[in-house]
Formats: structure tokens, C-alpha cells, sequence
């Protein structure tokens, strides 16, 4: 492997240099063994939608092949391609939602799930128009889940979107289209859309990607994140601590990767339990300590302060230290490649999900009646292989960083309470924030989110973004494995204000808060949506509006192209910092990165530099101040 950089984490870079040692691979290794990419694939030019192809046509305008055998252009393949990308991103939340709303089903007092938040569940329900007075709370828990499976197969009308959409958009939404019809719906379309000889215009394609992807932000992932908090409880600010040297030398180290927090939440409970430690001790560790990767890490850390080891890029390292006796998944961004590379270390590498069985995996699935039992399974199986670690093959990097993590919309507007006079008010409300966007105190505020993504340097591209932007007085939000690079580097501290402009410095101190605000997993980026909605609902404005925007700045997954176009359709400028597959076809570009801005009033920024990004992010939120007279 060449000698460029290729990560600005230190214990990452310390983990390659091991795994070299090791004689295993890594995913940089298969980057470079892979070397350039196709061109086309690049562009997305390239089409295998039947048998006729694969077509490859040119991405160059007038030059070579101009049509695939049916005769689709490159625009109308490309934007076949995105929308496909916006359908599987956008089923991938799906289907964690369902299962969410599927264990509301079957929450019961007794039973291992319960309901932790009443009053989020009775807010929530009473947004789907359930009466709650005077109800037992598993009835409402029960009728709600129902109203949220009704959503996501609903053959007529359209979902049910929270007040927090402002009139504006609503009415955008409804003059051009694209309010979700069921959720299953959307996706199906577009699947069927794409088919050959089916949709052959690039800009109805893009039309019906942007509404399955408000499915996505705005039932999917808001009812993923909803409905887990009524189930495991509502974040609140809490201390944690990031990086791979949270991994304990005389511990049964074991870490939680995927996303969905119904599995971490039961091993958190099993981890804990008096018995399982005894165990561990039996077994000569000193106790059992739960680490968490990538959002499964996000959402136990946020409601339990669970350790982050690491985001997406670093889930091999883990496995490298030589000191993690089980990691353990269950769905989404888990590399097929832990299989092979656990058979050179002691690690159990524990599938749980029949969504996503790994070939060379140990297989215990969750059983959702008895969700405990199994937890307490894969505890055990941990605590057993404690045995089998090898000291000679063990190195954890010698660094922890402190990390304040729980963000929750309500925390955030708890917090902003602390800045209130209780006998004036309001109270939980975001007057606070938006009177020191109007103010200027701060300039604005940024959502930055997504992966990690081989093709840029390993932490760089969000680090140097959030850096730029607090430099610049605009309050950042972080989900996702950007926020675990932002807890690595010491971002999530109240430290941090150092790093802030005048503005936003006062404003951490007096509202007592890091600049950069952990906000949780990437279904959590509706934490985000709800927030910006109630900023704009309570200016009495439309969301594209406010001098807010969105940032993904190592994105790589599908969900964040997902992400992007139902943030952008939202409202919500987007910065992507890796070119998405749509250079071949300049309608679709033209539609992405500016006509779309005539539709929703935002639009995608493509810039790999960093720091050009923090320059355009600050140009464009100054334009926007402008323009609504701040
Ligand atoms: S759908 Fe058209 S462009 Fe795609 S592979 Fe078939 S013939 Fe080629
Ligand atoms: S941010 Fe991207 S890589 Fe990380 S967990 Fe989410 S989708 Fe996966």
C-alpha cells in the first residue's frame, strides 16, 4: 500500500500499521487493490436494468454511444440509478422503522420491552390523532404502533406528517407532488419506475425520488427515532468516552455494531446484569465492558452513555487490536470482510439479524419473543471467549477521548430552558435558538452527518468542516459516524468553545452546551428535521428559509443518499463531499445542484475540499440572513 495518508486518527493510523504486521487486510487495501474505479460506474452511465445490457453509454455529451439498446439517453439512466440509490437508502430505514414500530406492537408491562417515555408516546400518539386521555398506556402504545404500520403500506392518501412541517412546505410538497403516499409504496414505484421501458424522464425520476425519500425523513427515520425513544427512553446529556482505546485491556470487551438499538438495548441490560459479571470474573476479567460502532454505538451511547470505539472505517481496527472477544451486528454498514479477517484473532464475530446473515459468522439470532435470553446468549459467548485471547497479538491504542453525548430535541430545548426566565417564557421552546440566529450572535446552524468513505482521508473531511463552521459562529449538530469523529477529535466537549467564534462561544457558555451537539444514530436525523421545523414554525417561516444547512462530508452508504435528497427536498442546502454517481448525465446535475432549488427552495453543493465547503457554507447561510432581513 502506498504511503499517503490515509487517516487523521491517530489510533487508526497505529491499527493499519498492525494489521500490516498481522499480514490482514483492511478495507484501504482492497481500495487499492481495486485501484481506479470504472468511469462509467463513476458517472453513472452505466445500466444493467435487463438483460439487452449491460449498456455503457458515454458520459461525455456528443461523444460515443449516446443511448443504451432500448434507447434510454445517459440523463435517463443516471437519474434511474439515483433513484434506485434514494429507494434502497430509503428501505433500509424502512425496515428499521417497521421493526421499531413492530416492537411497540408487542411491548407489554411484563415483557422485556416496555414503555419507558409516556409522555412522548401519548405527544406522538396524539399526532396520529389517538385519543390518549384516560387510556392505558399499552393500549395507546398498541394503537399507535397500528396508525405507524397503517403508514407504511398505506394504499390511499398519504402519510402522516408531524405539525412540525411548517404550512410552507406542506403546500410545496402538495403543489408538486410529492407528499409520500405509504412508505412500501414509494419504494415499490421507483422499483418499478426503473424497470426497461418504464420511466424515461429524468426529471419525473428525480421527482419521485425526492417523495420516497420524505418518506424516508419524515415517517421512516422520524418513527424509528420516535418510537425508540417511547421504548428506551428520550436522551439526556450524558459523559462518555470515544475512540479505540476505549477497549479495556483486562476486560470481556464487546462491541455492539449496526443499528438498530433494539439488540444493543438488550445487551446493555444483559452486560449488566450481576450474574454476567460474576462470570467475566470467573473467567479471570476484571468485568465485561460494551463498546458500541458506528450507530448502533449512537444509540446506546445516547441513552446509556455506551463507550464509542470507533465509526464506520475503523470497524476492522477493532477486530485488529486483538482485544475484542465479540462484535457483535445485526443490520446496515457492517463489512462482509470481519468473517475472514475475525478467524486471525480470538473474535466472535456474531451475526443477529435474519436480514443480514455473513457467511463465516456465528449466527444467533434474535428472538424477538424472547429478546433477553438471547442477549444473555451472546453475553456468554463473550465472557467464554475471554479464554482464548491471545496477549502476544493485543495492542489498544493509548487513547480515550471525553465526549458529551444524548442531544435529543427535547434536551436541546431543556437546555435552551436553562436561558429562559420561567416567569416570562415560553418554556421548551426554541425562541432561545432562533434569538440568537435572528440576533447574529450566531451566524446559523449546520446538520453534519453521514460515513466515512475511503475515498477521502479517514476524519478529515468532518473535522475540518465542523472546525470551520463553529470558527464561524454556526452551531453544528452531529449524527452518525460524523459524530464519532467529532467525539474522537474532542469536539463534543465544553472545552471546545475555544475552538468557536465569539458568538457561539457565549452561547455554549451561557446555555451551558458543546459547540458541537451529538444528536444520534442516522434515523436521528429527524431529531434534526424536528428541530428545524420547530425553529421555522416558531418564526412563523418556511424551513428553507432559515440559514441552516446540511453537510456530508465522507458519505458513502445509499441511506445517505437518501439522507441528502429528503434534507434537501426539506429544504435544507446540502454539501456532499464525495461526488455521487450523476456526472454523466448534465440534466440530472443541472436538477441536483440548481433547478431543484426553483422546486424546494434548496439545493446540493458538491465540494470535496473542506475548507472550500466552510467558504460556501458561510457565503450561502450570509445570503440567506440576508435575504429574510437578519
Ligand atoms: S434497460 Fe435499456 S439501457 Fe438498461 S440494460 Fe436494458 S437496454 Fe440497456
Ligand atoms: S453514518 Fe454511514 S457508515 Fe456510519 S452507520 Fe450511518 S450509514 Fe453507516
Amino acid at each position: 500500500m502506498s504511503e499517503k495518508v490515509l487517516s487523521i486518527d491517530k489510533t487508526t493510523v497505529q491499527m493499519l500499521d498492525k494489521a500490516k504486521k498481522d499480514g490482514v487486510e483492511t478495507a484501504w487495501d482492497r481500495k487499492e487493490i481495486l485501484k481506479a474505479s470504472c468511469g462509467f460506474g463513476l458517472a453513472g452511465v452505466c445500466c444493467r436494468n435487463c438483460t439487452m445490457g449491460p449498456c455503457r453509454v458515454s458520459p461525455v455529451p456528443g461523444k460515443g454511444a449516446e443511448r443504451g439498446i432500448c434507447g434510454a439517453t445517459a440523463d435517463v439512466i443516471v437519474s434511474r440509478n439515483f433513484a434506485r440509490m434514494v429507494a434502497a437508502g430509503a428501505a433500509a430505514h424502512a425496515d428499521h422503522g417497521r421493526s421499531i414500530v413492530l416492537e411497540l406492537l408487542h411491548t407489554s408491562p411484563d415483557g422485556a420491552i416496555k414503555v419507558k417515555d409516556e409522555k412522548k408516546l401519548k405527544k406522538v400518539a396524539s399526532r396520529f390523532g389517538i385519543e390518549t386521555e384516560g387510556k392505558d398506556v399499552y393500549d395507546i402504545a398498541h394503537e399507535l404502533a397500528q396508525a405507524g404500520l397503517n403508514d407504511f403500506g398505506r394504499q390511499y392518501g398519504s402519510i402522516t406528517l408531524p405539525p412540525t412541517v411548517p404550512a410552507k412546505r406542506k403546500e410545496t410538497w402538495e403543489k408538486l407532488g410529492i407528499v409520500p403516499r405509504g412508505f412500501d409504496r414509494e419504494v415499490v414505484a421507483i422499483m418499478h419506475s426503473t424497470h426497461v421501458g418504464c420511466m424515461a424522464d429524468a426529471e419525473e425520476m428525480l421527482r419521485m425520488s425526492m417523495r420516497c425519500a420524505l418518506a424516508d425523513g419524515w415517517l421512516g427515520s422520524y418513527m424509528a427515532t420516535e418510537l425508540s425513544d417511547i421504548m428506551f427512553g428520550t436522551p439526556h446529556s450524558r459523559p462518555t468516552e470515544a475512540s479505540l482505546g476505549v477497549l479495556e485491556d483486562n476486560q470481556v470487551n464487546i462491541v455492539l455494531h449496526g443499528h438498530e438499538p433494539s439488540l444493543s438495548e438488550m445487551i446493555v441490560q444483559a452486560a449488566e446484569m450481576p450474574e454476567m459479571i460474576e462470570l467475566a470474573k470467573s473467567q479471570g476479567a476484571d468485568g465485561i465492558n460494551l463498546c458500541g460502532m458506528c450507530c448502533t454505538a449512537n444509540e446506546a451511547t445516547m441513552r446509556h452513555g455506551v463507550k464509542l470505539a470507533g465509526n464506520f472505517m475503523q470497524q476492522e481496527l477493532a477486530v485488529i487490536t486483538g482485544a475484542v472477544e465479540a462484535l457483535v451486528v445485526d443490520v446496515q454498514c457492517i463489512m462482509p470482510a470481519l468473517a475472514k479477517l475475525a478467524t486471525n484473532y480470538h473474535t466472535k464475530f456474531i451475526t443477529t439479524s435474519p436480514k443480514a446473515h455473513i457467511t463465516g459468522s456465528t449466527h444467533i439470532e434474535m428472538d424477538e419473543e424472547k429478546p433477553l435470553e438471547t442477549a444473555v446468549g451472546i453475553v456468554k459467548e463473550a465472557i467464554m471467549n475471554f479464554k482464548n485471547r491471545d496477549k502476544s497479538k493485543v495492542v489498544i491504542p493509548n487513547v480515550k477521548t471525553k465526549a458529551e453525548v444524548g442531544y435529543s430535541t427535547e434536551e436541546i430545548l431543556n437546555k435552551l430552558d436553562g436561558v429562559v426566565n420561567s416567569q416570562i417564557g415560553p418554556m421548551q421552546s426554541a425562541k432561545p435558538l432562533a434569538d440568537v440566529i435572528v440576533a447574529g450572535v450566531i451566524r446559523g446552524a449546520a446538520g453534519v452527518v453521514g460515513c466515512n468513505n475511503p475515498k477521502t482521508v479517514h476524519d478529515e473531511g468532518h473535522l475540518e468542516v465542523i472546525k470551520g463552521l463553529i470558527k464561524n459562529d454556526i452551531i453544528v449538530v452531529v449524527t452518525g459516524c460524523a459524530a464519532q469523529a467529532a467525539a474522537k477529535a474532542g469536539l463534543l466537549t465544553k472545552e471546545a468553545k475555544e475552538l468557536c467564534g465569539p458568538g457561539l462561544k457565549k452561547v455554549c457558555e451561557l446555555v451551558d452546551i458543546p459547540p458541537v451537539l451529538h444528536m444520534g444514530s442516522c434515523v436521528d436525523i429527524s431529531r434534526i428535521l424536528e428541530l428545524v421545523g420547530t425553529t421555522a414554525n416558531h418564526l412563523g417561516v418556511d424551513i428553507s428559509d432559515l440559514p441552516v444547512v446540511g453537510i456530508a462530508p465522507e458519505y458513502m452508504s445509499e441511506k445517505a443518499i437518501s439522507i441528502g435528497t429528503y434534507v434537501v427536498s426539506s429544504g435544507i442546502d446540502t454539501w456532499l463531499g464525495v461526488v455521487p454517481p450523476v456526472t454523466g448525465g448534465p440534466a440530472v446535475v443541472d436538477f441536483l445542484t440548481n433547478k431543484i432549488e426553483e422546486w424546494v427552495g434548496a439545493k446540493f453543493f458538491v465540494e470535496p475540499d473542506p475548507h472550500k465547503t466552510v467558504e460556501q457554507i458561510v457565503e450561502r447561510i450570509n445570503e440567506k440572513r440576508k435575504k429574510i432581513g437578519i
